[in-house]
């Protein structure tokens, strides 16, 4: 039996033995007290990073997502994202489900520009529900993990500021978008009033997001991931593969970025996909199979061991990460050409 190639998602990423010695080694405390020197040490390095006052380390990335979103809008307020956010599509609606928000859905991969978010901001009357949050994504996962122009999101951040609108980033994937254009993530952070990145995705941890903002925004989260069940006892374990990650995944992240242009590259010319070339800036590549067939190609892939989404009919996703090498994206496109030219339809 080959081993698998799985270009699924980077969530699939495994520990190492180092950082599982970490882990073993971290010292931890009742962290509900705020008593675990390992999720302090996070929590610090994280404000170090990204510049910001205060960190909170949450359980997942949909739960730092619902946090910020209950911090800054109440119900019955708006948030304002691109209609084919992560907030909007994969976290079971917990937007409206929990928090009793509307959204301000604005079409078009990746998100909204700073001129449409202008038009857009609703100060609110006896009427209509007030833009209480404007959301960005970075990188932006459904658009094929490309990355908001560090300008762009300076002239958004402009535009929030005179409106005096607060503006969220969900940052999952923020170490891909810094690695990929050498913008440190301070420059990125100190554009929003709040942002989240996650450990758990290409930075290789087993589980968590980090929550960072001012010293408000933070104990208001604090009572909130308390409230919908995020707090955690001994959570050092959890920090201390984060902090490991911190360490030593996120210049690597450059050779993801390496193989998922190679992969795209090399499958863009084939007459049954389509790629934008230009929207493969970072680890994930998004291609539209000429005739259909999405699922189809992906079961024929998944039996030969490469292992890829199909999102729809017609879209393919793949992610690369730290456990896919240069030879596993030989085998996915060997796999991967041959399950093209066999295919039905086109
Ligand atoms: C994966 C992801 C999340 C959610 O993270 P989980 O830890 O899986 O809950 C949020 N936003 C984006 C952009 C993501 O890709």
């Amino acid at each position: 039996m080959q081993e698998v190639v799985d270009l699924r998602s980077d969530t699939v990423t495994q520990p190492d033995e180092a950082m599982r010695a970490a882990m073993a080694a971290a010292p931890v405390g009742d962290d509900v007290y705020g008593e675990d020197p390992s999720v302090n040490a996070l929590e610090a390095r994280a404000c170090e990073i990204t510049g910001k006052e205060a960190a909170l380390f949450v359980p997942s990335g949909s739960m730092a997502n619902l946090i910020a979103q209950m911090v800054h809008a109440r119900p019955g307020e708006a948030v304002l994202a691109g209609d084919e956010s992560h907030c909007l599509l994969f976290e079971g609606g917990s937007g409206a489900a929990v928090a009793g928000l509307m959204y301000q859905v604005v079409a078009g991969i990746p998100q909204p520009g700073a001129d449409r978010i202008a038009d857009l901001l609703r100060p609110g009357d006896l009427h209509t529900p007030r833009t209480a949050l404007v959301w960005v994504e970075n990188t932006h996962n459904m658009a094929g993990g490309t990355v908001i122009p560090v300008e762009e999101l300076e002239r958004i951040a402009g535009v929030c500021r005179d409106a005096g609108v607060p503006l969220h980033m969900d940052g999952a994937r923020l170490f891909n978008a810094a690695v990929a254009t050498g913008v440190p993530i301070r420059r990125w952070a100190s554009c929003v009033d709040s942002l989240s990145f996650a450990l758990s995705k290409g930075l290789g941890a087993p589980v968590g997001s980090v929550l960072c903002g001012d010293a408000a925004f933070r104990a208001r989260a604090l009572r909130l991931r308390k409230m919908l069940g995020g707090g955690m006892r001994q959570a050092g374990i959890l920090a201390a593969a984060g902090l490991h990650a911190l360490e030593h995944n996120v210049g690597r992240l450059a050779e993801d970025h390496r193989n998922a242009a190679r992969l795209a590259r090399a499958l863009a010319g084939h007459p049954r996909l389509a790629i934008d070339l230009q929207r493969v800036q970072t680890n994930i590549v998004m291609a539209e199979v000429i005739g259909g067939e999405a699922e189809e190609l992906a079961r024929r892939c998944a039996e030969r061991g490469v292992l890829f989404h199909a999102l729809g009919a017609r879209r393919v996703r793949f992610v690369t990460h730290l456990g896919v090498s240069a030879a596993d994206v030989d085998r996915a496109l060997a796999v991967i050409r041959e399950a093209l030219d066999d295919l039905p339809g086109g």
